[in-house]
């Protein structure tokens, strides 16, 4: 088996334990911000609750009902953003979007969430992937309006 198998088969390991236990997964009783996101395409809802404290994300959780990659993406990112300055977590989610969207933009720093490169190949998943951080940009930005991948 080549590298890349390797590799492939631990990415979706990955993605198959976050869908299976989401981290950080359920309601935040003192969050500040709340946003909520959906994806027509595929039936993914997700609603990610915030806690911001001095210009950062104190705490995270979210609540919904997704696909497999929708879930493990909203897992992944609760994780990583969790502790960050604001400002980092806005470049993580561009980070993260230029990864999936974009074949020529190398993911730098992407630590963990590197193993949802493979959904580019999807272009079917791409929404279900990015549907958590557009609903996180929502909740960072105030807005009330549901965030869509439409
Ligand atoms: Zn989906």
């Amino acid at each position: 088996m080549s590298d890349t198998g390797d590799l492939r088969e631990l990415y979706q390991e990955v993605i198959f334990d976050h869908n299976r236990h989401p981290r950080n997964f359920g309601r935040l009783a003192d969050a500040n911000r709340v946003a909520e996101g959906h994806n027509p395409l595929c039936g993914d809802n997700v609603t990610v609750y915030l806690k911001l404290e001095g210009g950062r994300v104190a705490d995270v959780k979210f609540e919904g009902q997704g696909c497999a990659i929708s879930t493990a993406s909203a897992s992944l990112m609760s994780e990583a953003v969790k502790g960050r300055p604001v400002e980092e977590v806005e470049k993580l989610f561009r980070s993260f979007h230029a990864m999936i969207v974009d074949d020529n933009v190398a993911p730098e720093d992407l630590g963990k969430l590197e193993v949802l490169s493979g959904v580019k190949e999807f272009p079917v998943r791409v929404k279900c992937a990015t549907l958590p951080w557009h609903t996180l940009h929502n909740a960072l930005l105030g807005k009330h309006e549901a965030a869509t991948t439409e």
